[in-house]
């Protein structure tokens, strides 16, 4: 499943393929990825709209559109990959990928194609002005790497949960961007173990905490200018071509690149979390 970094790799992939290319049409092959809106006026607000640019809020993909020349962004189609999701972009002459839910034929002979194997990936478009006050979108805590995510936040979202350090983490509401590869990543980089309660945690150990959970993000996003996506290859795999190097994520049993000590595994709230005993201290 992407993360946030593996979404930001998307995001600037798209930028280099879709930038400035007008949508002559779109095909919705999948009705049920798409939300608050039929597929007819899906397509009916998609042609003839520019792509003028492209970003993203957490894992939020948001594709700005500009439907009447001359003017300002006015509509934004909001795309989340969820489990299987991706872009693939696709000659005219060349045959559609599998699992392709949705098609954007641009200006330039090229067709930008949403595949999906798992079917859990959403799109919304909506009004520019409408995003800000989307729900799912008001409820993101701040970019992780911007200075919105401020110590003093940090420390003060710690403050206010018992809940174990790992299950906050991934909480997309009050710590945004990591998933179960970089929360594990981030407190092993910290030394922290994941089991700790949120709220007793001293402060000196939250600061290496809010820095290791930067470090991690935008080690990873950097990791991402290397291993750029192509969405011309047929794959557009999130982690590119080499196999990506964790710590401990996925290495229960194998020794720790600090000490030695086996990595351990624990399932918290249904889902895996690895630490090493000896690094990551209560
Ligand atoms: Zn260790």
């Amino acid at each position: 499943m992407p993360e946030l970094p593996e979404v930001e790799h998307v995001v600037r992939a798209l930028r280099r393929v879709v930038l400035g290319r007008r949508i002559m049409a779109a095909e919705m092959k999948l009705p049920r990825l798409l939300a608050g809106s039929s597929p007819a006026s899906f397509k009916r607000k998609l042609r003839g709209a520019r792509i003028d640019d492209v970003g993203r809020r957490g894992k939020y993909i948001l594709i700005g559109l500009n439907s009447k020349p001359g003017s300002a962004t006015d509509q934004v189609l909001l795309v989340h990959l969820r489990m299987t999701g991706k872009f693939l972009c696709v000659g005219t002459d060349e045959p559609l990928p599998p699992y392709h839910h949705v098609v954007f034929y641009l200006d330039d002979d090229r067709r930008l194609v949403f595949c999906d194997m798992r079917q859990f990936g959403r799109m919304r478009l909506l009004a520019r002005k409408a995003l800000a006050k989307l729900p799912q979108i008001q409820a993101l805590a701040p970019e992780p790497l911007s200075e919105d995510f401020s110590f003093d936040y940090f420390v003060e979202t710690l403050s206010q949960s018992r809940r174990c350090l790992k299950q906050l983490l991934l909480d997309q509401t009050r710590v945004l961007g990591l998933g179960n590869i970089y929360a594990s990543e981030a407190l092993f980089l910290a030394g922290i173990s994941p089991l700790k309660a949120a709220n007793s945690l001293s402060k000196k150990r939250a600061l290496r905490l809010h820095q290791a959970i930067r470090d991690i993000l935008q080690e990873a996003i950097d990791a991402g200018s290397t291993l750029r996506i192509d969405f011309g290859d047929g794959n557009g795999s999130y982690f590119g071509t080499t196999e990506r190097f964790w710590r401990v994520y996925e290495r229960q049993g194998e020794p720790c690149v600090n000490c030695g000590a086996a990595i351990r595994r624990v399932v918290q709230g249904g889902r895996s979390t690895y630490f090493c005993p000896r690094c990551q201290r209560r």
